[in-house]
C-alpha cells in the first residue's frame, strides 16, 4: 500500500485530497496544526484504519518513523484575511515549512508536490495567466507574505530537485471553492453566502470589476492527482477558465440565495489583483485534464453544504469585520 502524507490536511482542499487519496487506495497521513483548519472537516477518517494523523507544525521540524511515498505539502494559510492576520505564521509555513518537508521527501526518497497559486503571478500584466509569466507582486504589500512565500516555496523546490535529485511536482492553483470552506474565512464565496444566510447585504470590494474565475474542488483534486503521478517537473496551473467579474458574480448569488438583500460597496484591499484567469493549455495537453463542474453546478452544491451548518457556525464573529487589516 502507498503511503502519502498530506500536510494542511484539516483545511479546505486538504481534507479533500485525504478522500481522494483514502478511495484511490493509499494509506493517507494527515497533518495540521489547526491554525485555519477544523477538525470537523476530518471528523469522517477518524475510525478509518487507511487514516492517521498528526498534529503538528510543520514549520518546526518534522519527524516521520517509517516510509513514503508521497508528500503533499498543503499547509498555508490560504485567505487574505488570514494571511493578513498572521502574517509571519505564513511566511514560515511557506518557506521552513516547505525546507523541512522538502527534507523530509529527501530522506524518504518520497515524491513531493507542493501547493503553488496563482497569487505567484500577483496583479498580473498578462492574460490569462500563463506558466511562463513571472508575474507583478508587491514584496512588501500586505499580501506580499503569501505570494512571496508561495513564489520561495517554487524555488526552493526546484533547487531541492536540481541539487538534490528530489522528485517534485509544483501545481499553481487558481480560486477553488466547494464545501468545507470555513464560512468565514474572508474568500469571497463563504463571504457571500454567509451574508445571504444571515440576512446582511453582499459587500463588493471597489467597484466589483475585478475578475476572478473560479474552480470547483472535484475538479481541482483530479487535476493535482492527474499531475502527482506525471512526470512534469515545472509548475502547471489547475484552475477553471471561466472568468467573471465580481459585481456579476454577486448577482449569480442573489439569484442562487433568493437572498432580498442588496450590494453594499466598500474599499478594494491594497494590492487586490484586477484580473485572474487560468491558461490551462498545458494541463490539458500534459494531462488531459479539464474541469467539468460548472459553476452553477458547483456553487449549488457549495450552497447547500454552507445551509446545512448550525446557527452557532453561521453567527460566529471570527473575521465578520475585516475592514481594519485589509487596507494596512
Ligand atoms: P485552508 O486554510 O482551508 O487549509 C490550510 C490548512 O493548513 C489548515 O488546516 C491549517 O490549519 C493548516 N496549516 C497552516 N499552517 C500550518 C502549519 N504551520 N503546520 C501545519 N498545518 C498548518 O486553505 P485551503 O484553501 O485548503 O488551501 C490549502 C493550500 O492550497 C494552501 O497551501 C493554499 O496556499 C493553496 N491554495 C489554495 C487555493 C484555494 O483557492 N483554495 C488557491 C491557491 C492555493
Ligand atoms: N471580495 C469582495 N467581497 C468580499 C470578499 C472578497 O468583493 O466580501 C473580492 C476581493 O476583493 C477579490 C475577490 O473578491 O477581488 C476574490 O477574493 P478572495 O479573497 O476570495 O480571493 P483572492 O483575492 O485571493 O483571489
Amino acid at each position: 500500500m502507498k503511503k502519502v502524507l498530506i500536510t494542511g490536511a484539516a483545511g479546505f482542499l486538504g481534507s479533500h485530497l485525504c478522500d481522494r487519496f483514502i478511495k484511490e487506495g493509499y494509506k493517507v497521513i494527515g497533518m495540521d496544526n489547526f491554525i485555519t483548519g477544523d477538525k470537523k472537516n476530518i471528523a469522517h477518517l477518524s475510525n478509518n484504519p487507511n487514516f492517521d494523523f498528526i498534529d503538528h507544525d510543520v514549520s518546526e521540524y518534522v519527524k516521520f518513523d517509517g516510509e513514503l511515498d508521497y508528500i503533499l505539502h498543503f499547509a498555508s494559510p490560504a485567505s487574505p484575511i488570514d494571511y493578513l492576520k498572521i502574517p509571519i505564521q505564513t511566511l514560515k509555513v511557506g518557506s521552513l515549512g516547505t525546507h523541512n518537508l522538502l527534507g523530509l521527501a529527501k530522506a524518504k526518497r518520497a515524491r513531493m508536490l507542493i501547493a503553488s497559486t496563482s497569487e505567484v503571478y500577483g496583479d498580473p500584466l498578462v492574460h490569462p495567466q500563463t506558466e511562463d509569466y513571472y508575474g507583478n507582486v508587491n514584496t512588501i504589500g500586505p499580501r506580499g507574505v503569501y505570494d512571496e512565500a508561495k513564489r520561495f516555496q517554487e524555488s526552493i523546490t526546484m533547487a531541492y530537485h536540481r541539487f538534490h535529485g528530489v522528485e517534485t511536482r509544483i501545481v499553481r492553483i487558481f480560486n477553488t471553492y466547494g464545501p468545507r470552506m470555513r464560512l468565514n474565512d474572508g474568500r469571497v464565496i463563504p463571504a457571500f453566502m454567509g451574508q445571504a444566510l444571515r440576512g446582511e447585504d453582499l459587500t463588493i470590494f471597489g467597484d466589483g470589476s475585478q475578475t476572478r474565475s473560479f474552480c470547483y474542488v472535484d475538479d481541482q483534486v483530479e487535476g493535482i492527482y492527474r499531475l502527482l503521478l506525471s512526470d512534469y517537473v515545472e509548475p502547471v496551473n489547475i484552475g477553471n477558465p471561466h472568468e467573471i467579474s465580481i459585481k456579476d458574480f454577486a448577482e449569480e448569488i442573489i439569484k442562487l440565495t433568493g437572498t432580498t438583500q442588496k450590494v453594499i460597496y466598500q474599499d478594494l484591499p491594497v494590492n487586490d489583483p484586477m484580473q485572474r484567469q487560468p491558461d490551462i493549455t498545458l494541463a490539458k495537453k500534459l494531462l488531459g485534464w479539464e474541469p467539468k463542474v460548472d459553476r452553477a453546478e458547483g456553487m449549488k452544491i457549495t450552497y447547500d453544504y454552507f445551509k446545512s451548518l448550525t446557527e452557532e457556525e453561521l453567527y460566529k464573529s471570527e473575521h465578520k469585520d475585516f475592514s481594519g487589516f485589509i487596507n494596512k
